[in-house]
Formats: structure tokens, C-alpha cells, sequence
């Protein structure tokens, strides 16, 4: 196959097959064609999200055990991190919100466990909401929901919501596939604008799972696509499959860029690094309190990082950052300047 070719195509923003992302992902990331790959990315991403970076952020409700069992999740019931069941108050949801906004976040993302109950989100949604300027942009990382409670999430005032199916959804979750699509397109006929991503990819993740979840993500036209690596929960049985490194990472997310339709503007990574800025991410997430990917139970004293420690490596990475709410949300359209 030839490389040059299938990175015009791309440009081009013509489709690439199965057979071609498979070709990209398939040479070792160290390889000099991944740099190529990687730096094509960069200047495709740049050009599409008008060179601006966004960092967006999130923090939780709560903290509770889940039956839904995902084996990459400290929340999950056979992971056995959190046995106890905590959620903040209405008070402290808003202070949080608040200082992401005053932080300088380009979207502030509400996140909960999957059954957390939904009258109690909307309340204490619809009190967030009256906190925080009209222009800030609040996203809902929820369950599953039918297409009645995603219009109630955009009544609340949500502009959009993040979902994603994920590698090996049913098999490494108690999760129906067909149920996370539902959910996707219900958010959609609702108004709500989606973020997703392939994820959480891990070693045992061949090159053609990975495809057919760049192409799954393609399908839909989400805010933001993306590529984010599964990390290691002690104890989950997936724990001796190890990590994937951020340099395989990174080559992952320059092939998602590469895959996508240039309507889709965003292309996250997450957790947040140079080598991802430079393949091309345009979107970190800063995180507060509980984090399925952490075993503390507030992710500012393990894994997660602030606003600031996000744009830091942006501007590391030589991107300029947003500032206002975010463009990925609004569909805001670029010019291409390649
Ligand atoms: S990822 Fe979500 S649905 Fe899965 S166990 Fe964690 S909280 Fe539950």
C-alpha cells in the first residue's frame, strides 16, 4: 500500500478503508513512516480546529460501587476499589463547576456512575446551570438514557453529552453494545451534541478492533473523536495485559484524525500528553473527584490533571489553546488551510 496516497486521501477528506487504517496502525509505532503519520495528523488537526486546542473538564457526583462491571473500571463491583457510596452535595457540585469555569475550561463535564439516579442529576444540573455563564458549555457523561431523558438532559441545559462504545463492549462490560448505539443516537435526536472516542484501547486490542472502532466513530459525526489507552486498575483482570505505551497511543490517535471525516473537528486523548498533542490531539481533559480510571477517591491526588497542567502541555507541544467555550460542542466550522 502507499503511504503518500492514503495520507492525501485523508486531506482530501475522503473515507479510508478498513484495509488502510489497518496499514497505518499496523507499522511499529517507532517506525519512521509513524512520525509521518503522526505529523500529518498534527497539521490536519491544526487546520481544522482553526489551530486552537481545548481543554476540556470534568468531575463526579459521586462515587459508587457498579453491577455494570467493566473490568477497566475502579468503579466496578469485581474491581473492589470503592465499597462505600458517596455523592457531593448541591453545593459543592456548583463550587466545582465554578472553578473549572473560572479555570479557564472550554466545557465542563458532569459525570456519574451508571445508575445514578437521573431526577437527582437533572436538580442538581439545573442548579449548576443557573451558576455559570450562559456561554459555558456543560456536558452530561452518564448511562445509558432513552430518548425521553435525553431531552430531558438538554432541557436542563446540557449542549451535549459524552458516550462511547467501547473495544470489547458486552465482553468486557455486562453492557449490550446495541444498548451504548441506542443511547448514541438517542442523545443525537435529542439535540445533544456527541463526543466519543476509541477506547480504552489496551495491548490485547488488535489493529482491526481498533479500525472498526475508528469507522464506528466515524459513522456517527460525533463533536470529538479520538483514541485513549485503557489504564491499569490493580487487581482488574485486566491487569496483566499491561499499557500500551503513549507512543503506540499517540500513533492510535493520529490514525483516528486521519479517519475521520474533517466535519469532525475534535480529536481527544486522554490521559493527557505531549506525544498525543503532537500526533494530533486537540483536546485534554482536566478531571476532579472520582475517576473510573483512578483508585483515589479525588483523581487531583493520583491521576488527574488541572486546566492549567493541560494547556501547559499544549502550548508544550506548540498549540495555541482556546479560550471561550468550545468550538467541538458548537460545530463551529473552520476553513482548511492545508
Ligand atoms: S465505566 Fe461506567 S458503567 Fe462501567 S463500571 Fe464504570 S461506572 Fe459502571
Amino acid at each position: 500500500m502507499d503511504l503518500a496516497g492514503i495520507l492525501e486521501k485523508a486531506e482530501n477528506d475522503e473515507r479510508l478503508t478498513r484495509e488502510e487504517l489497518l496499514f497505518l496502525l499496523d507499522f511499529p509505532s517507532d517506525a519512521m513512516e509513524v512520525y509521518t503519520i503522526m505529523a500529518r495528523s498534527n497539521r490536519l488537526s491544526k487546520s481544522l480546529s482553526g489551530h486552537k486546542a481545548e481543554v476540556h473538564a470534568q468531575f463526579a457526583l459521586n462515587i459508587a460501587p457498579c453491577g455494570c462491571d467493566c473490568k477497566f473500571c475502579s468503579f466496578s463491583t469485581l474491581n473492589s476499589v470503592f465499597d462505600k457510596r458517596w455523592e457531593i452535595s448541591f453545593d459543592e457540585a456548583v463550587q466545582n463547576a465554578e472553578l473549572l469555569e473560572t479555570n479557564g475550561a472550554n466545557a465542563i463535564f458532569v459525570m456519574t456512575t451508571a445508575h445514578y439516579a437521573f431526577g437527582r442529576f437533572l436538580e442538581i444540573s439545573g442548579e449548576i446551570r443557573k451558576h455559570l455563564k450562559s456561554e459555558t458549555v456543560l456536558i452530561a457523561n452518564v448511562g445509558d438514557q432513552t430518548l425521553e431523558n435525553a431531552v430531558k438532559l438538554k432541557e436542563a441545559g446540557y449542549q451535549g453529552v459524552y458516550h462511547a462504545l467501547r473495544l470489547r463492549e458486552g465482553t468486557d462490560t455486562n453492557i449490550d453494545p446495541g444498548q451504548r448505539k441506542k443511547s448514541i443516537r438517542h442523545f443525537q435526536e435529542a439535540g445533544l451534541s456527541v463526543g466519543t472516542c476509541v477506547e480504552p484501547v489496551g495491548p490485547e486490542h488488535s489493529s482491526g478492533e481498533i479500525a472498526d472502532m475508528i469507522l464506528f466513530t466515524a459513522s456517527f459525526l460525533p463533536a470529538f473523536s479520538g483514541a485513549a489507552r485503557r489504564i491499569t486498575i490493580p487487581g482488574s483482570p485486566l491487569e496483566s495485559y499491561g499499557m500500551i505505551s503513549e507512543m503506540r497511543m499517540a500513533q492510535i490517535v493520529a490514525v483516528t484524525r486521519l479517519g475521520m471525516p474533517h466535519a469532525v473537528k475534535g480529536n481527544c486523548t486522554h490521559e493527557p500528553c505531549s506525544l498525543g498533542a503532537i500526533a494530533g490531539a486537540n483536546l485534554f481533559w482536566a478531571e476532579m473527584g472520582a475517576n473510573p480510571r483512578d483508585v483515589k477517591e479525588n483523581t487531583e491526588d493520583g491521576r488527574g490533571g488541572t486546566v492549567a497542567h493541560c494547556r501547559k502541555l499544549f502550548e508544550e507541544s506548540d498549540w495555541k489553546v482556546l479560550t471561550g467555550p468550545s468550538m467541538f460542542y458548537a460545530g463551529e466550522n473552520f476553513t482548511k488551510d492545508i
